[in-house]
This record gives structure tokens, sequence and C-alpha cells, in this order.
């Protein structure tokens, strides 16, 4: 990850998808102007990035993705209940909005074609990662070991503790067990870690993966934590969008 400073405001960029010139793609931080749970943020945060739509929908904690077509206005996806955007249009964002949950990007540069994700455990646990990669092999004729991946930033193995009733559901997927860690009766799950074992597991090359190090948690000066603040707190933004290059 590597920070970028755009109109005053600092924002993050994944740095094995900075090199891309038909991509275009960053993470807000905290920042009482940019808490894009608000339309005052959205609306800023707009203006920021260039005046251009952001489709965003109402996100779910499922595994729902939907698609953004060439004649698909933002209006009509904010009610759409998903957790996944995915697109081939180019000049427009795509945004998921976290504050503790996974903002995973989805790019493949050979068939110009992006997805984004909201992942938290419930979406995790229903695979929501497996079925996008999969809408984008059959939408757009993707293979994964083209797509470059970036994962988070989002709560770590650190802070990421629950109970016996979440960590079971972990349990029972084939890549849980390594990514489950376990304190005086916690059990700390590693969610990152989880996602990226799972997609490597379907064909995903290693190496296209970032997993961003930050934990919304731990950091809380700079990222917005559900856990740490509750429901009231800020959301930040991971947004992205194709580009007419080469
Ligand atoms: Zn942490």
């Amino acid at each position: 990850m590597k920070e970028k400073k755009v109109a005053g405001y600092s924002f993050f960029q994944f740095e094995n998808l900075s090199s891309f010139p038909t991509l275009e793609h960053f993470i807000t931080t905290r920042h009482p102007l940019l808490d894009l749970r608000k339309e005052e943020g959205r609306e800023r945060l707009k203006r920021v990035v260039g005046k251009r739509d952001i489709f965003t929908v109402n996100q779910v904690h499922g595994a729902q993705w939907v698609v953004v077509e060439e004649n698909s206005s933002p209006s009509s996806f904010s009610e759409v209940r998903a957790d996944a955007l995915l697109t081939q249009r180019k000049g427009v964002y795509l945004g998921v909005k976290v504050a503790d949950c996974l903002p995973v990007i989805f790019f493949d540069p050979e068939k110009e074609a992006l997805a984004l994700l909201h992942a938290g455990w419930r979406g995790i646990i229903q695979g929501v990662h497996l079925q996008v990669a999969q809408a984008m092999r059959n939408l757009f004729s993707s293979s994964y070991h083209q797509i470059i991946v970036g994962i988070g930033p989002g709560i770590g193995k650190c802070c990421f503790s629950v109970g016996g009733e979440v960590a079971k559901f972990f349990e029972e997927k084939e890549r849980g067990e390594q990514n489950i860690g376990r304190k005086e009766g916690e059990f700390l799950i590693n969610l990152k870690g989880f996602l990226f074992d799972e997609l490597v597991d379907q064909g995903f090359d290693p190496h296209k993966i970032e997993v961003a190090p930050h934990c919304t948690f731990c950091e809380k000066d700079l990222f917005y934590s559900h856990r740490r603040e509750g429901e009231k707190t800020g959301r930040f933004m991971l947004l992205a969008s194709l580009k007419e290059g080469r």
C-alpha cells in the first residue's frame, strides 16, 4: 500500500494496482468531511475524484453481486441489496463502504473488467469472493490467474476476536483452521488470510494478490472501525474506475 494526497485528503492505493493505465483506484481514510455514510461526504468525494458517478449498493453482508451496465444509473443502484459490483464500463466509479469489513478489488487487465467487494465475515463465509470470481469468468471470460487483487484495509487478526459460534463457521472450511488463532478462550480470525488462501486454491496467482497491512481497529487515527466505535462510526470507501488507456 502507498499513501497519496488528493486535494489535501490522504488516500491509499494498492501498489500492485497502481501501474495499470486503465485503472484508477483510491481508498479513503478517516476524515470528518469524507464520512461516506453521509450524503455530503459522498458528494464531496465525487468532486475530489473528478465528478464522475459513483455506483454503490445497499450492502447487506451477503454474497450477491450486480453488474453496472452501460445504461445503468447510480440512483437505481443505491437500494439494490448486494455486496459486490462488477463492470466493464469505463468512466464511472464503483464504490464499497467499509469500517472493519474488507474492501476488495478484482481487476482483470486483459479483459478490462473490474469488481469491488464488501467482504465481512458473513459474506466471506457465504463465499462472496468465490461468487464474484465465478461471475467474472462467466461474464467477462476472465482467467483467475490474470486477475489482480487488493484486499483490505480491514480488521486484522490482532483484533477480530469472535465467539465459538462464529469460529465454527470457519472451522468447517478447509482453510479455516490455519486462519484461526486461539487466546484465552477467544478465537482470533484472520479474515484477510482466509480470503487469500481461498482465492489461491481457486487458481488465483498469489503474487498478484496484495494484502493491506492495516488494521482498522488498531489504527484509529486512520480508519473508521465499527467494532471500536459502534454503529455510529463513519465509513471509508474503496473506489475504482476503468478508464480509456493504451
Ligand atoms: Zn488490530
